[in-house]
């Protein structure tokens, strides 16, 4: 470093850049004892200085105290890594701590994630060839949070998707490519969603007509056996044959096998061709991947990180209730630890690892893994049993909220990781389901027979879904506060986490990232389907 740069950590940068007010009795000045009143200057120079004294007073109100100083403990051994927090700190204290908190900037968000859709992708975009699934997801998915229906594009997802699909059953992410268990995921999201918008409102007979030209077309037997060939004897899953190995392969086929439709007979495998059932050992799997920090990694002995640890607690779940799930396959204590460490003061957002940045994306990694260990703690809720205690909120929706404001919401449209980055469409759909995680409630409900889906009932006559707990869950727009410890009495509703409705966004279903409800249609669509073969 040239002698002449004062690194960034020293104590001397950190008392001139930190120019926000202190609190009251701190002596900051106030619109009472405001010093530019005892000067002799000009009027209007005192009337300016008056005002922004003004502003910031009322900014030091309304804005929780989090956001407007650094931490106390600052690491003292100076490592860019620790350089970097610092600045990104000091920058984004100034962009959080703004008032009023600005609005959701909706119809500019709407307009850059209808650019791909109307206008094609630039010849900057050659790069995400192979990302073309996922760049429908991001966008059609996106739209939906912010309230835009999409069922206009079902016939285009379906014309753009359809040759995808290999001959050996997988999809591959652009045409005449190779086969990603990402890819496919994406393919069946898109479809899902886009199916659910085209067939809302319309009459029983033409919904089921939508679903069927969304996803009769889709090759299940080789696609399961494609699947298969991805299965690894620990219990895991490749991305692809050859690929690496991680979770996030895992959760991905859990996923597309449960939105899918297939049952536990199809899962079962045949003995005869040496086939053994394809879910064996993945619950094991994803519980040794949880770390000594306390968080999850992308397969054993790695580094624990926000991406990784969403898709192991939604794979658990996809599998399970969640209070069974997470508590008999993570040390949740440890897990909640690592977890509580990932949100930030002052920036309010999410980092994915330890000693890394806060990012927008993180808000559904990390925000969405709250709402997971919110449900496991509190238990079933529903009207047969209905919750005992509400854990209230575990993590700091209106930090998450104020950051998303804040500092994820691009000038000309779009979301991004943070100030200074240019929004994307990856960005733009993460940071909306995590600002839809901050604003609601989600819950495991178990009210529904058991034997409702993939039971007696069941079209497929006794085949039940090993992912019929997936399709339970719920959500309220009203965040419960914490019950009393004394007697269990409840504590009524978080307030003011959308101060505005113009800020709410849809709701998801918490462990397929897609529109609540757009899972259900699809399962009764297949419990249908699969009866008439
Ligand atoms: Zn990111």
């Amino acid at each position: 470093m040239s002698s002449h740069r004062r690194p960034i950590g020293s104590k001397a940068k950190f008392k001139r850049k930190v120019v926000f007010p202190k609190n009251r009795s701190g002596g900051m000045a106030t619109p009472e004892n405001n010093p530019a009143r005892d000067g002799d200057g000009d009027g209007e120079q005192e009337q300016e200085q008056a005002q922004e004294q003004q502003a910031y007073w009322s900014a030091a109100e309304q804005v929780p105290a989090m956001h407007l100083k650094l931490p106390l403990l600052i690491d003292g051994h100076v490592t860019e890594t620790s350089r970097k927090q610092l600045g990104v700190a000091q920058m984004i204290m100034k962009e959080v701590s703004q008032t009023p908190l600005p609005l959701l900037e909706r119809a500019t968000h709407v307009d850059f994630l209808l650019g791909p859709l109307h206008n094609g992708l630039s010849s900057r975009y050659t790069g995400l060839d192979a990302s073309r699934p996922w760049i429908f997801y991001w966008c059609i998915n996106a739209l939906t949070l912010l309230g835009e229906d999409v069922g206009r594009y079902n016939e285009r997802a379906i014309s753009s998707l359809k040759p995808l699909q290999h001959k050996d059953g997988g999809f591959g992410g652009g045409n005449g490519q190779s086969q990603h268990m990402a890819a496919v995921y994406a393919v069946v999201l898109t479809l899902a969603i886009t199916a659910h918008h085209a067939a809302r409102d319309l009459p029983e007979a033409e919904r089921m007509d939508v679903y069927a030209r969304s996803f009769s077309w889709i090759n299940r037997a080789r696609l399961l056996q494609w699947i298969r060939r991805t299965k690894l004897p620990n219990g895991g899953f490749k991305v692809n044959e050859g690929g690496e190995e991680d979770v996030r392969a895992g959760y991905c086929a859990l996923v597309t096998l449960a939105l899918l439709g297939y049952d536990e007979d199809e899962l079962k495998g045949d003995p005869a061709q040496g086939e053994k059932p394809l879910l064996d050992g993945v619950l094991e799997y994803f519980k040794r991947c949880q770390t000594w920090e306390g968080g999850i990694a992308a397969k054993e002995n790695s580094e624990a990180h926000g991406g990784y640890a969403f898709c192991v607690l939604a794979g658990l779940c996809l599998l399970g209730e969640p209070r069974e799930m997470l508590s008999k396959y993570l040390d949740l204590d440890r897990f909640i630890s690592w977890l509580s460490a990932r949100q930030y003061a002052p920036e309010g957002g999410f980092s994915g690892r330890t000693n890394k940045l806060v990012d927008g994306c993180y808000s559904t990694w990390v925000g969405g893994c709250w709402a997971l260990v919110e449900a496991a703690a509190n238990g079933i809720e529903s009207a047969g049993s209905p919750v005992k205690m509400h854990v209230g909120s575990m993590w700091s929706r209106k930090a998450l909220i104020r950051y998303i404001l804040t500092c994820c919401q691009g000038p000309r449209g779009g979301l991004r990781d943070k100030p200074g980055i240019y929004p994307d469409f990856y960005h733009s759909n993460y940071v909306l389901i995590g600002l839809s995680a901050a604003q609601h409630y989600y819950y495991y409900d178990d009210d529904e027979d058991d034997d409702e889906y993939g039971g007696a009932s069941s079209a497929a006559e006794g085949a039940r879904s090993p992912f019929r707990h997936a399709f339970r869950w719920k959500a309220s727009r009203n965040v419960p506060k914490p019950s009393d410890p004394r007697d269990g009495r409840a504590g009524g509703w978080e307030e003011g986490l959308v101060p505005s409705e113009e800020d709410r966004v849809g709701m998801q279903h918490p462990l397929f990232n897609i529109p609540l409800g757009a899972e259900a249609q699809l399962e009764s669509w297949w419990r249908l389907f699969k009866g008439a073969q």
